[in-house]
């Protein structure tokens, strides 16, 4: 096929595609070649998301959730999307839902095993029945929390155990898939840090169109076998101990292999500048979300020269949450965007979906103009170009290079529609291994 009057970094061109791209410039159509004509819209190569959690969105499809619901709806919701079994819901925030406990969901659910995540990702909160379903006791974890002796339906940071509880639970990825490839996005990392060799080889395999395989660079634990980062999950409730830290960091870079660290508080960020002034960066190193960074950590963080993963999402989708609950002098420092930048930092925009919104066009237009669902601005100051935001969808996975329309590459495009920017567009086709993708049914 020939896609012919495509606008190529502001050049008008045509692409000869298989699979895979074979020739791209001023290209006459073979005989009997079909022909694209894109109308002078601005052709990209397929976008790719850096920081995304593939199983948690698919399990989010089976979910109840809170975000926008009163949490005594939770039985009729539940009933609603039709499970028997288990009632599984999201979205929770004691903000809006108040104080969730075991007790509180026995009142709610007394017979059907439910759990509730909260939206940090960070804790699940299950009723009875869930605790005699999952067998679990005061000593099953150290996440499950304890009071005079009870078990309190709080679960933190006990993912990876209810996922080996619940295996079985098999979860169809392929429709979030097609919906990640209507949105231009033909590939992704998976930055779970529970991903272990299993989680890796099915993410791995994943199929996107036509049996064609989607592309997943995968980070997670020491098990890794493809050379994806080691993910380190900080958490300022519970540091790791320190030498424990630079141990996993020091034996990660032994190696050859970078690590990705889970950074949402100033002082997450001060342990892992530490650490690595200590150990030592990698070239694949890299700070996820960095969503506190104070003014005077941004010259340590620069000469350190690891680039921030961040999600300017979570503005356009909590913004008035944070606003509600952070000092202004945190709000400048909240995620930090053009002053990283100027520094001399790498900062590549990406979603955290299922917890930041996944739409990129949402996420750039959130980098461009940092307003709250309700439009308020925050720290307008930390405002770029669409244009900057977008080159980070357009970077190779390593973060070190950027992904071009060329001759090999696979024909992964995101066409935009005609006269637009990447500031307002909108995807006019995508084309995943040479093949359309169907827009939604
Ligand atoms: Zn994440």
């Amino acid at each position: 096929m020939l896609i012919v009057n495509a606008d190529i970094e502001g050049r008008n061109c045509a692409v000869r595609i298989g699979e895979t791209i074979q020739a791209v410039g001023q290209l006459q159509p073979l005989p009997n070649e079909s022909i694209y004509d894109a109308q002078g819209g601005r052709l990209l190569p397929g976008l790719h998301d850096h920081h995304i959690h593939l199983r948690a969105m698919a399990a989010r499809r089976g979910s109840v959730d809170l975000a926008s619901a009163d949490i005594r709806d939770l039985p009729k919701l539940g009933v609603k999307l039709g499970g028997s079994g288990w009632i599984r819901a999201v979205g929770y925030h004691a903000d809006r839902h108040g104080e969730l406990n075991r007790a509180v969901l026995d009142e709610l659910c007394p017979s059907q095993p439910v759990r509730v995540q909260h939206s940090s990702g960070k804790m699940w909160v299950v009723n009875s029945p869930a605790i005699e379903a999952l067998e679990i006791g005061s000593d099953s974890h150290a996440g499950v929390e304890v009071d005079q002796g009870r078990l309190t339906g709080r679960l933190f940071r006990m993912d990876k155990w209810l996922g080996e509880r619940l295996r079985g639970d098999t979860l169809d990825l392929a429709p979030l898939l097609e919906d990640l490839l209507r949105l231009g996005i033909t590939s992704v990392t998976d930055t779970s840090f529970n991903n272990d060799e299993e989680a890796e080889q099915e993410l791995k395999n994943l199929k996107g169109l036509n049996g064609k395989p989607y592309d997943v660079h995968c980070m997670g634990d020491e098990s890794l076998v493809c050379g994806g980062q080691l993910k380190i999950l900080l958490d300022e409730d519970q540091l790791p101990d320190l030498d424990g830290l630079h141990h996993r960091v020091a034996r990660a870079h032994e190696r050859d292999r970078g690590v990705a660290f889970h950074c949402v508080s100033r002082i997450e960020m001060l342990v892992v500048m530490e650490c690595l002034q200590l150990i030592g960066v990698h070239p694949n190193d890299r700070i996820e979300h960095g969503a506190m960074i104070g003014d005077e950590m941004i010259e340590d963080l620069a000469n350190l020269a690891v680039p921030v993963v961040t999600q300017p999402g979570f503005l356009s989708d909590r913004g008035e949450r944070f606003c509600r609950e952070l000092k202004s002098s945190e709000i400048s420092d909240l995620y930090r965007y053009k002053s990283l930048i100027d520094a001399g930092i790498q900062v590549v925009c990406s979603s955290d979906a299922p917890y930041g919104p996944v739409d990129p066009w949402q996420c750039i237009h959130a980098a461009s103009y940092r307003l709250s669902e309700d439009a308020r601005a925050i720290n307008s100051a930390e405002c770029v170009s669409a244009e900057t935001a977008l080159e980070g969808y357009l970077l190779q996975p390593d973060l070190l290079s950027k992904r071009e329309i060329a001759p090999g590459s696979p024909a992964n495009f995101c066409l935009l529609e005609a006269g637009g920017s990447a500031k307002g567009s909108s995807v006019h086709r995508v084309w995943f291994a040479g093949q359309p993708v169907p827009v939604s049914s």
